[in-house]
């Protein structure tokens, strides 16, 4: 899709709708600590969804009580659970009933069969980040014991030290954690680098697996985890000048007429996937190569009335979509230079390869980074 094309959107776009979408996560919210009878075993990411959504909108503080956040810090570290492999976090007390959950110092050995994971204990670091904790509960020998229990002989990880997939999307999560604590002692990165190059897929991009389709999001893994193990802030370190441009090309060629991003080749635009392929194009340093003001279109229609974000125009928002679309927003700033776009869409700038807004990731590093070795 042209650059030039941006004048058939016209660039007036309405008030976005924050207060109705902070309202939106904060019931999302509701569902993290409290007595759901079924237990959902990705709570904690849904809470990140949420509170991620509050804090690119700026509503932590205020839309919710000292009291909620509290209560949902101490939910946080009740999930993090040592055993055989280490230490990790867990997406929910499930298996033994939260009635049954003892805090870290009463011994809550988690079994084989109820380990923690480690997409879960990446989503609480950042949980634990925007509700602003001291990090001075983190088990962290324990953690890197984890994490080294999850890397597999061919370099991958999984998200589970015994047994289940092992693909780029929990190796993302092994590097964020690593690069969040400052300690990489957990990984073997030389032979996570090699993995992830035999994902690169033909057409540009990097498929789940090797040799796999490529698809936006793992897209995304594979170049914020090339990122975070980077001396400098490039990619261009681990990426031949090749694939580069052939990823960029693909990149650019899903950007669908609509547009918002398709996650593969031949599919429609969805919201998740503005976040996951305009994340990878600010990874590879070619922000510009997406149509901004298209995107913005697309991510407006995609607003619900009553609040939320949907995954398409006319469909039901979830904690998810109302995320990523957030974070889309947030890298690309669309009120720059467009004045006929209300100031509302100025949101605050992400930190990318984290996933975070830019004011948090300051917070990790100062409180869980600058902590490495003690
Ligand atoms: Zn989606």
């Amino acid at each position: 899709m042209s650059t030039q094309a941006t004048d058939s959107f016209g660039l007036s776009l309405k008030q976005l709708g924050k207060k109705g979408h902070s309202g939106h996560s904060v019931r999302c919210m509701q569902g993290l600590p409290s007595s759901q009878v079924e237990a959902d075993t990705s709570r904690m990411a849904i809470g990140f969804y949420a509170l991620g959504s509050l804090d690119i909108l700026g509503t932590v503080n205020t839309s919710t009580t000292d009291v909620d956040r509290q209560s949902w810090i101490d939910w946080i570290w009740e999930q993090q659970s040592s055993g055989v492999y280490g230490t990790g976090f867990k997406g929910s007390p499930y298996m033994i009933g939260e009635q049954d959950v003892k805090p870290l110092q009463l011994a809550a050995d988690y079994s084989e069969f109820d380990t923690p994971s480690l997409i879960m204990t990446y989503t609480a670091l950042l949980n634990l980040a925007i509700l602003r904790d001291d990090f001075t509960r983190l088990e962290r020998p324990g953690l890197i014991k984890f994490i080294k229990a999850c890397q597999r002989e061919d370099g991958s990880f999984g998200a589970l030290p015994s047994g289940g997939e092992a693909d780029l999307r929990p190796l993302y999560c092994a590097f964020a954690i690593s690069s969040m604590i400052n300690d990489w002692s957990g990984v073997d990165i030389d032979k996570a680098i090699a993995y992830i190059r035999t994902c690169e897929s033909y057409e540009g991009g990097y498929g789940q697996t090797p040799y796999g389709e490529a698809l936006g999001g793992t897209t995304y893994c594979a170049l914020a985890s090339l990122a975070l193990a980077s001396k400098s802030p490039s990619v261009t370190e681990h990426i031949s000048a090749q694939h580069r441009a052939t990823t960029i090309r693909w990149l650019s060629s899903i950007q669908q007429t609509e547009g918002g991003f398709s996650g593969r080749t031949n599919k429609i635009a969805d919201t998740c996937y503005c976040f996951w392929c305009g994340a990878s194009l600010e990874l590879l340093g070619a922000p510009d190569v997406a149509n901004e003001a298209a995107l913005a279109s697309f991510l407006e229609k995609c607003q619900f009335q009553w609040g939320g974000i949907c995954k398409a125009p006319e469909t039901q928002p979830d904690p998810y979509h109302t995320y990523m679309g957030l974070a889309t927003l947030s890298i690309y700033n669309i009120t720059k230079g467009n004045a006929g776009v209300d100031p509302s869409w100025n949101l605050p700038s992400l930190h990318v390869s984290w996933n975070v807004t830019d004011e948090t990731a300051e917070w990790i590093r100062k409180h869980l980074s600058s902590k490495a070795g003690q």
